[in-house]
């Protein structure tokens, strides 16, 4: 933190009301000095925001079109050369991007707005400076030769790293498939929350900004259940932003797994306390009672060696639901452990090869998987 100036921007936003959006949205701006501060006249702008599957905007999975557009209508007045863009989880081509900003709103704010959207998808080879995990990374070229990189992501829940918001974000710059061999690589959690950092810190956004209007608690990220947060927040600093808006929602920063590696790491404090805030009251804005993802609940209680021993048989593991699965084959595309295939109309899972990614779960368009304890874990930790 530096004295006197604020780390995050936290403003009051109750609903995505074009107007109130607006507002908020621009109040966010203001605070941190305004749109000048962080984008030059002129400059190429790439407005990250989380595209991670082709769902509508009532999931509360994907950025909100409106704050999407808010944050668009602040950049015009500085500079006209913005692209929309992501790198969602799945195929990386034309066709797919097309498909997940026409049902997430993407493609209605580029139209009305005149902003380009994201279909470059050459990649390039990027250092990670210090990498905990890897020493250099394959990201998407758009992302990482515009002159600002502004993220603006969603608040969430998520199976594998709990709780997400600006950290997370950043690491869509990965492309498509990609993420999931990494997915492969570094599937235990500490490991794949350690990468995240490292990519955070290797693209070093100019600006985070969190749709945390509704969030998502349960077992996100797509399909756990919308939740009415009711705050804009916005800064520099992804760490100090994870921190306060899980601070926010009453729990323990450190539940937010990337932000957890990053206080190991010596990062940051993890303390919300340590926050200079401006804008709105956190302590008003207070929001009790948010669920956090099922995994581990109670699995966490056992014996470390017991953990060490019978990990495989204790965690939570993708189920596909009849009724729901549509034997699409996407999940046995993209599973990095090759678990899946299909048989009798049904997606079948071999957990022998299973890594627990839960990618399946988080990319299924159709909530075909449902996650659950097998049965020995259900038994023990009743
Ligand atoms: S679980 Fe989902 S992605 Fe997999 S085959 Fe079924 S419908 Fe397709
Ligand atoms: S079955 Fe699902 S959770 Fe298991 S490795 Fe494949 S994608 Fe990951």
């Amino acid at each position: 933190m530096s004295p006197g100036k604020p780390d995050v921007a936290l403003v009051r936003c109750d609903s995505y009301d074009r107007g109130l959006v607006e507002e908020s949205v621009g109040r966010t701006f203001e605070l941190l000095g305004g749109v000048g501060a962080v984008v030059g006249e002129g400059e190429s702008v790439f407005v990250k925001v989380n595209a991670l599957l082709p769902v509508g905007p009532e999931r509360a999975a994907t950025t909100h079109p409106e704050v999407v557009r808010a944050v668009i209508r602040q950049i015009q007045t500085v500079t006209g050369d913005i692209t929309i863009g992501d790198s969602p989880g799945g195929p990386f081509n034309r066709a797919f991007l097309k498909r997940v900003y026409e049902k997430a709103g993407f493609a209605d704010v580029a139209a009305e707005t005149g902003a380009s959207l994201g279909f470059d998808t050459s990649v390039v080879e990027v250092a990670l400076p210090g990498g905990a995990a890897r020493k250099s990374i394959a990201l998407c070229r758009a992302m990482v030769d515009a002159d600002r990189l502004i993220s603006v992501s969603k608040f969430k829940t998520h199976v594998f790293m709990r709780l997400t918001g600006a950290i997370k974000n950043v690491f869509g710059v990965v492309p498509g498939m990609t993420k999931f061999t990494y997915h492969s690589t570094f599937h235990q959690d500490t490991d794949f929350a350690d990468l995240l950092v490292d990519v955070l810190l290797a693209v070093s956004p100019d600006l985070h900004l969190v749709d945390a209007v509704w969030g998502m608690e349960g077992d996100g990220a797509v399909w756990g259940d919308p939740r009415k947060i009711g705050v804009v927040a916005a800064g520099r600093d992804a760490f100090a932003l994870d921190t306060l808006l899980a601070d926010l929602v009453d729990l323990d920063p450190r539940v937010n797994l990337p932000l957890d590696a990053a206080v190991r790491r010596g990062l940051c404090s993890g303390d919300p306390g340590g926050i200079n805030v401006t804008g709105d009251d956190p302590g008003a804005l207070k929001v009790y009672g948010f669920r956090l993802p099922t995994k581990k609940s109670a699995i966490v209680l056992l014996p470390a060696f017991f953990m060490r021993r019978y990990s495989t048989l204790m965690s939570l593991r993708p189920y596909p639901v009849r009724g729901r699965c549509t034997a699409c084959g996407k999940c046995a595309e993209i599973c990095p452990g090759g678990a899946i295939r299909m048989k009798e109309g049904i997606a079948v899972v071999d957990h022998r090869h299973c890594i627990n990614c839960f990618c399946c779960h988080e990319l299924c368009e159709h909530d075909g998987i449902e996650l659950k304890l097998p049965p020995l874990a259900r038994l023990l930790t009743r």
